[in-house]
């Protein structure tokens, strides 16, 4: 069986929504019949990546955070973007352990865990204009205890 499906969804860039954004995500992908790890890595990658839309590119000021949301066949895509401040340097960002905000007591770990609980992570960022992370994940591929 063959189905694609997409979404996109609009939200203020404040705390409140990252639960939000897990949960809508969830919701979405729920036809792929995804396992509960899956589902869980893919809740994990969007609050890492909703959380610093709205810490870092909006820096806790009033903004949008867009999160657009593709299925096609077993193949989930996601892409969170915000037009906020931008990244200047993006492979440092990427780096585990480099955060911008030591003193906020972040630990620099958001895009290793992006990393590693997706297929595929891409970041596209203009300093100055904003972010977008595309990540991709295939469901079913370690195979279901049903199937
Ligand atoms: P943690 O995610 O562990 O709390 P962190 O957010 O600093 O810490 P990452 O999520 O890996 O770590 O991000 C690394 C750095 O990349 C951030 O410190 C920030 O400087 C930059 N960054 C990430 N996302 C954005 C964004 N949407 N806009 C602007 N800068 C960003
Ligand atoms: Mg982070």
């Amino acid at each position: 069986m063959h189905n694609t499906n997409e979404m996109t969804v609009e939200f203020q860039s404040i705390p409140q929504n990252e639960s939000f954004a897990r949960m809508v995500v969830a919701a979405f992908i729920t036809g792929t019949n995804p396992t509960l790890e899956e589902v869980s890595d893919i809740k994990t990658a969007v609050s890492e990546a909703v959380t610093n839309a709205i810490i870092h590119g909006y820096e806790h000021k009033e903004g949008i955070v867009k999160i657009r949301a593709r299925v096609d066949g077993r193949t989930v895509y996601l892409e969170i973007s915000d037009k906020g401040c931008g990244i200047q340097n993006i492979s440092q960002a990427m780096e585990p352990l480099y955060t911008s905000k030591p003193e906020e007591e972040r630990s620099g770990m958001g895009f290793s865990f992006m990393e590693a609980f997706m297929d595929r992570l891409e970041v596209e960022s203009t300093y100055g204009v904003g972010t977008i992370v595309k990540m991709w994940k295939e469901i079913g591929v370690t195979g279901h205890p049903y199937e």
